[in-house]
């Protein structure tokens, strides 16, 4: 187990596309367990393997229960609804963006032992699926997003 480090915006490793695993081997196997651990220290709800400049298609995502769901080739098999709320990234320090994500999508994966399984979330899941998968392509969410201002940023921060 490790604590990886997350690349940022402006390395060009972000911008590439992830290959498919093809063999969930013990070194997939490892990076998921390091991912683990890298998310839980970061504070964040969602990685993707290309952050910590891996470029295989590995996203964690942690759903409204809290539970970290572990992705290998995921794919969005359905949409619904539409929703415009607030997004940050790992990658992307002290930026905050409204996206235009939907309300709920559902995902097909498989897991670590090489299974297929279907997952659904809405609201903060649904935007966390959505914003992972882009990782795989290529595209942060300040490529889409309303940018929040400086002050705009400040009031969020009084807020809190
Ligand atoms: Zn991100």
């Amino acid at each position: 187990m490790a604590i990886l480090t997350i690349i940022k915006d402006g390395d060009p490793t972000l911008r590439k596309h992830s290959r498919p695993v093809t063999e969930i081997t013990p070194r997939i196997i490892r990076l998921i367990d390091d991912m683990r651990d890298t998310l839980k220290k970061s504070g964040g709800v969602g990685l993707a393997a290309v952050q910590v400049g891996v470029l295989r298609r590995v996203v964690l995502v942690e759903d409204a229960e809290g539970k970290v769901l572990e992705l290998i080739n995921p794919e969005i098999i359905a949409r619904e609804g539409e929703q415009h709320e607030l997004e940050g990234c790992l990658s992307v320090p002290d930026k905050w963006g409204i996206t235009d994500r939907p309300e709920k999508v559902t995902v097909r994966a498989l897991d670590r032992e090489g299974k297929e399984f279907t997952v659904s979330g809405e609201g903060l899941t649904a935007r966390c699926f959505c914003h992972e998968l882009d990782h795989l392509e290529g595209i942060l969410f300040s490529d889409h997003a309303r940018m929040l201002t400086e002050e705009e940023l400040e009031a969020m921060t009084e807020e809190e």
